[in-house]
């Protein structure tokens, strides 16, 4: 075992007693719970399986009062990597690689369970090529497009091929300091820490504007974090919110069965068939690993200039073309702006009788259990290249735009992981000093 782990009892080392009284990790009760996932149904995938799994391990916790209460245990690891995404295990690599005491806590119940629980079409838009992590070339053909699930199983496999001490089904609830040291609590375990790397990306939270609130409660709403495929709807049209990629993805999926109405401003896409020889062979990579990789950093004045555009508005289409969802009778329309009598109105003032509305504008980083000031005015990490400013020791890794385009994508995390855990050395060395 890579940590020393010292079981303490609850009464004296609860965070406070009110916390410790309550079942693992939320802070709440069963039945609390359970109505909270009922309401978050709709509201994405994400925020429905972690509560499943607080859910879940509530009822395999001791009532309370009962003597075999948990106990409060405190681990002491050089690292801790928060995510056991692409990005979590890419660091993982790099930290054992460097021979470093970490863990990696994964608050799902499997590595990839985010991978399987998107929809249930989902194929990576990046080629097999680009879907390997360092150290291990993803096991498909170099020019195929690997299902959700199979990316799913990958990052499993990886994680065992490397022996990352990952831990399943353990949610972080707070990221603190005392004095030097930082704390990461989850339910009744506290992990102290020199350095924690939050690598839980960009894509937590889903972002609903306040005004669906107002939406006919006929119409079926929901994120498209909660989408896997077109029998979740009712029968009539769909209004799918927002036009970048996962936008026009499920447009594409939808339109075999519903109307759909696209509504957004266009991203731009990839101007050439995507799947042809000259594509796959010669555009892909200069798009993916040249501009993606290495034009568009925070280091360029290119990247400079594009960034505060793909943190409004996302990446460009890369597989969809316009032409795509012209053929498949998609209805673009400009941006829903609001709600009229019930129904989404949009800024030109044309309200759309639809009967179901799939927000697909996004999710926001979800960091808010750090409980540090880090953020900036727009809730951003204040951050160059994950190392986050004003905290020493404390990174960031897979965040839009964290050091360039290809930061949220699969081929990108080899070198943010890799500048993060090279920074984790340096500061360790220094120290020890
Ligand atoms: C629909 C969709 C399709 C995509 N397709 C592609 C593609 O084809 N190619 C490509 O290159 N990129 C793609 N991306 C972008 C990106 O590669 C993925 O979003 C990827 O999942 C991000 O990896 P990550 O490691 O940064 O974060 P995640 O995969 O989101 O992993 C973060 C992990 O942190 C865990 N976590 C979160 N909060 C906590 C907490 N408090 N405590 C403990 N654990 C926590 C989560 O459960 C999750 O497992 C796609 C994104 C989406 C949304």
């Amino acid at each position: 075992m890579n940590q020393i782990s010292t079981p303490l009892p609850i009464s004296s080392h609860a965070p406070s007693s009110t916390h410790a009284m309550k079942p693992h990790g939320h802070g709440v009760g069963i039945t609390e719970t359970r109505a909270r996932a009922g309401a978050l149904l709709e509201q994405g995938a994400a925020f429905v399986q972690l509560e499943a799994s607080a859910v879940q391990a509530a009822e395999n916790e001791s009532p309370i009062g009962d003597e075999r209460r948990p106990m409060l245990r405190e681990e002491h690891v050089d690292v801790v990597v928060i995510g056991a995404g692409q990005n979590g295990l890419s660091v993982g690599y790099h930290l054992a690689r460097k021979g470093m005491k970490f863990v990696v806590l994964e608050a799902r119940q499997r590595v990839g369970d985010i991978w399987r629980s998107r929809w249930d079409s989902l194929r990576l838009f990046t080629p097999a090529r680009f879907d390997g992590l360092i150290g291990m070339p993803f096991p498909a053909a170099r020019y195929s497009f690997p299902a959700k699930d199979d990316m799913a199983d990958y990052l499993e496999a990886y994680a065992r091929k490397f022996s990352l001490p990952v831990r399943t089904g353990v949610k972080v609830d707070e990221v603190t300091r005392s004095g030097d040291r930082y704390i990461v609590t989850s339910g009744q375990t506290r992990y102290v820490a020199n350095h924690v790397v939050a690598a839980a990306s960009s894509y937590q939270k889903p972002k609903i504007p306040d005004f669906a609130a107002s939406l006919d409660p006929s119409i079926r709403q929901f994120h498209s974090g909660a989408y896997k495929n077109p029998s979740q709807l009712n029968a009539g049209s769909a209004l799918l919110v927002g036009a970048s990629n996962s936008g026009a993805e499920i447009a594409m999926d939808l339109a075999r069965t519903h109307q759909v109405w696209l509504a957004g401003r266009h991203p731009g896409n990839i101007p050439v068939a995507y799947n042809g020889y000259f594509a796959m062979r010669l555009v892909l990579p200069i798009v993916f690993r040249i501009v993606f990789h290495r034009l568009l950093t925070v280091d360029t004045p290119m990247g400079r200039k594009v960034k505060p555009g793909q943190l409004a508005h996302g990446l460009p289409l890369i597989r969809v073309k316009p032409s795509d969802l012209d053929a498949a009778g998609v209805r673009r329309v400009s941006r829903v702006t609001g709600v009229s009598d019930g129904k989404p109105m949009l800024d030109d003032g044309q309200v759309l009788d639809v009967s179901n509305v799939i927000w697909c504008i996004g999710f926001r980083a979800g960091l808010d259990w750090i409980k540090l000031p880090v953020f900036d005015e727009t809730g951003r990490v204040k951050q160059y290249r994950g190392i986050v400013e004003d905290e020493p020791g404390l990174y960031v890794c897979g965040l839009h735009f964290q050091h360039s385009t290809s930061s949220t994508m699969i081929h990108g995390a080899a070198r943010d992981a890799g500048y993060v855990a090279d920074k984790i050395g340096e500061r360790m060395r220094a120290s020890a000093r």
